[in-house]
């Protein structure tokens, strides 16, 4: 059995080395080392940068490193859900099922960090706690919970978007008897369920993967629900090799397709309107884009995620779905959801549905007597004791600025970030903040992140990034940082496209709702990945319009030289996302 601290279970992610504290300066220091920090520390590399990277984990994989709890896989196809900047790394890579399990993830992350060297610049269980920046030096000063103090010109802040576990402190966590593990903290050995009484809190992503498995081993299974999700079956299976021949045998092409669509990956889909289609031609489509399953069932028409009349017809169908797979209408109904279908992060499962079928599972909805307090024995809801040998928080991640706030990040005249971001995050181009100089965020909020197939959006970012301190390099700079005026228009303009979209509308991650006290912004870009392709593009060849340089000695704003971002030059697919289809809000995105 697990040691109980604080009422949650102590990650086993515990130091193992022993090495003295780092006292030196190099050009960039990237904290995290997930696929944004690993490719960063590769690009920087390759433009002559020296960097060191800092991880609070003892290995590399970020999300893949973490989130081990049973089930754990993708849910963008693994054929596009890896990295695109090296053919002969997806050559040489093999996948063997259509979404990958965590660990084949991880193996690939381990895979990709022996490849390209990147080890030798990772200290690894190390915490980045403050990051300064002395003006005067125009450099950053990074200090970690191992002692090591660090100076650089640059910082890249690689430290995931969904990386910071949202623990709500249950009354009695403390008392409780058993373990209490969390879906983002597992531990590394697993954990054995068998012929225990466990409950899982919350009925997210993580929940809807682990639920089926924990009820596998559990003698008995108790799900607390706040508020129920819709979920796709994934229909994973073993990849067919003669599938993964064809690919392999253009992949460039794939991944060319994939940077042009809404969602930076590739699937086949339907940009017409659910409300012109007749019932019976809705049904037939809704049933074929189930058969496909996963997250392009959203690409059964383009109009879903802005029309609620549109919306609500596949909502129905969805929970015609549910109904039909649970046997007992009471918990079927309270597996419905009502909200909008895809307002939160669309679910893939495998036999999520099915398992509430198993007469050793219990449904307890908490929507609205919340959960009161854990006791020795298990969690009181309604003044019912729930008897639990275990107990597992699904209970998702302070997303998006969560890692953020860990740290104390000072910028120009002592300004914190935290105080800076209090009523929500302002960033130009989900880059980079005004008063924070060459501080750069990958994947940050503002930009597509989230909403993008990820690994791309880092990649991205990270091509760009690198790009900009080549080009400060090249022309002699000591900083950049964006000006307020347009950061200010681009937080405008992420607000704005963000009400166009259903998105909005629901208490979800995307807004911060999932954790109480935050501000409700929407934090995410959903204006379209090859939108905000374009846009970043456009702000590079007018020589970096709207960031502030210091220090040149020579002209600043003239094209700088396109390096690393080459490759994001691509044509955007026209008839997917051309500023008609935009005006007509018929783009699907999931
Ligand atoms: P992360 O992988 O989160 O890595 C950040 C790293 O920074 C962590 O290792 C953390 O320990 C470290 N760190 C943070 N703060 C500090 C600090 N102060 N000091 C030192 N180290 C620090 N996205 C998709 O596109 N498709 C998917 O199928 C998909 N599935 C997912 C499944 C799960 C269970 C989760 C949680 C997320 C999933 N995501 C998916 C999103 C996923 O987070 C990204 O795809 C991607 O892995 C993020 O990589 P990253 O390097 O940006 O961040
Ligand atoms: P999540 O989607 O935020 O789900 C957390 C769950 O915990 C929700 O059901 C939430 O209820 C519940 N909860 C939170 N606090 C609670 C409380 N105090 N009492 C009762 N219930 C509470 O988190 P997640 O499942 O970890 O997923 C986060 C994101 O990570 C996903 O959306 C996805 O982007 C990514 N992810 C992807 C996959 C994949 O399939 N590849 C798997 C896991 C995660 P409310 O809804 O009421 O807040």
């Amino acid at each position: 059995m697990q040691q109980t601290i604080g009422g949650m279970t102590n990650s086993p992610h515990s130091r193992g080395d022993n090495r003295q504290p780092l006292h030196t300066s190099v050009d960039a220091i990237v904290v995290g080392a997930g696929f944004g920090g690993l490719y960063a520390l590769h690009c920087l590399r390759r433009m002559g940068f020296s960097a060191i990277a800092f991880e609070a984990g003892d290995g590399v994989g970020g999300t893949w490193y973490w989130n081990r709890y049973p089930g754990a896989r993708c849910d963008v196809e693994s054929l596009q859900y890896s990295y695109s900047f090296s053919e002969e790394l997806d050559q040489e890579w093999t996948w063997s099922e259509k979404y990958a399990p965590q660990s084949e993830i991880l193996a690939y992350a381990n895979h990709v960090a022996d490849r390209f060297d990147l080890r030798r610049d990772i200290r690894f269980e190390t915490r980045v706690t403050e990051a300064t920046f002395d003006e005067p030096a125009t450099r950053w000063i990074v200090e970690t919970d191992r002692g090591d103090r660090v100076t650089a010109r640059f910082c890249l802040m690689a430290v995931g978007c969904l990386s910071a576990a949202n623990k709500p402190p249950f009354d009695g966590m403390a008392d409780f008897r058993g373990p209490i593990y969390h879906t983002g903290e597992w531990p590394k050995e697993g954990v054995d369920f068998t012929g225990l009484r466990v409950g899982v809190i919350g009925t997210g992503s993580s929940a809807i993967q682990s639920i089926p498995l924990i009820a596998e081993q559990a003698k008995a299974l108790t799900v607390f629900q706040r508020t129920p999700n819709y979920s796709v079956p994934a229909y994973n299976a073993p990849l067919d090799p003669e599938h993964v021949h064809k690919v392999k045998a253009d992949y460039p092409a794939l991944r060319a397709k994939a940077r042009s669509r809404p969602t930076g990956f590739y699937f086949p889909f339907n940009t017409g309107s659910a409300l012109a289609a007749t019932p019976e031609e809705r049904r037939r489509q809704y049933e074929e884009c189930w058969k496909r399953g996963g997250l392009p069932f959203l690409g059964a028409y383009g109009d879903l995620l802005f029309d609620k009349q549109a919306n609500d017809t596949i909502a129905e169908f969805a929970r015609e779905k549910i109904r039909s797979i649970v046997k007992d209408p009471k918990t079927a109904e309270l597996l419905c959801p009502e909200n909008v279908f895809g307002c939160k992060r669309l679910c893939v499962d495998t036999s999520y549905f099915e398992t509430y079928n198993k007469p050793h599972v219990t449904l307890v909805d908490v929507s609205k007597t919340p959960i009161e307090r854990f006791t020795p024995d298990g969690i009181v809801v309604a003044g019912t004791l729930y008897r639990l040998d275990a107990a597992v928080c699904a209970t998702g991640f302070a997303a998006m600025t969560g890692a953020y706030d860990k740290m104390r990040i000072a910028g120009r005249g002592g300004l914190t970030l935290a105080e800076k971001w209090r009523a929500g995050p302002r960033t130009y181009l989900g880059m980079a903040s005004a008063g924070f100089p060459n501080l750069f965020m990958i994947t940050g909020p503002g930009s597509p992140s989230v909403l993008a197939s990820m690994i791309q959006a880092i990649e991205q970012h990270v091509d760009w990034m690198v790009d900009l301190m080549a080009h400060m390099r090249d022309v002699g700079a000591r900083t950049f940082e964006p000006k307020v005026e347009d950061e200010d228009q681009w937080v405008a303009h992420v607000n704005e496209v963000s009400q166009v979209s259903l998105r909005s509308t629901c208490s979800s991650w995307y807004v911060g709702a999932n954790v109480p006290g935050r501000p409700r912004v929407f934090m995410p870009y959903i204006g379209g990945f090859p939108v905000y392709v374009q846009k970043c593009n456009e702000v590079m060849d007018s020589g970096y319009d709207g960031f502030i340089f210091d220090g040149a000695d020579r002209a600043t704003n003239a094209p700088p030289e396109v390096r690393l971002t080459r490759r994001w030059h691509v044509p955007l697919d026209m008839d997917v996302i051309s500023p008609a289809m935009l005006a007509a809000k018929r783009v699907p995105v999931v």
